[in-house]
């Protein structure tokens, strides 16, 4: 498992009779970010973000619930941790899984550094599979 670090995040986008596009990001809110402005443009056809492709094991992501979504109470709020495989493309409505099994959408989610918010017990307690070992 890796934390984040410079340029470890990349936009890909396609626009209309144009060579796909890549952007690096450093962070994932930043990427996060240009697709959610990049998706409603008419001459955009696909935009997505991901962990870098050269990336050697999952990008670990810390995230919980918006404080508005209907629904969902404080309690349901504790921070999850994600794990975002490499080369993975995540787009706007997208959901993304915690290591505890908890389905929360891209766009529904506060993305936080860590320390922020209750964490989730489950997501902590779960071990680390190899892949998620393989970088230092
Ligand atoms: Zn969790």
């Amino acid at each position: 498992m890796a934390e984040p670090r410079k340029c470890d995040f990349l936009v890909r986008v396609r626009r209309r009779g144009s060579p796909v596009l890549e952007l690096a990001a450093s962070t994932p809110v930043q990427a996060r970010r240009v697709v959610d402005r990049l998706v409603r443009r008419p001459e955009i056809t696909d935009v997505c973000w991901m962990a870098h492709p050269a990336l050697g094991a999952p990008v670990r992501l810390l995230g919980r619930y918006l404080a508005d979504i209907p629904g969902i109470g404080d309690t349901r709020r504790v921070t999850h941790v994600f794990l975002l495989v490499p080369g993975e493309a995540v787009r706007a409505g997208d959901a993304v899984t915690a290591r505890c099994g908890e389905p929360i959408r891209v766009d529904q989610m506060d993305i936080v550094g860590p320390g922020t918010g209750m964490p989730c017990f489950r997501c902590a307690a779960r071990v680390p599979d190899a892949a998620e070992r393989g970088r230092p």
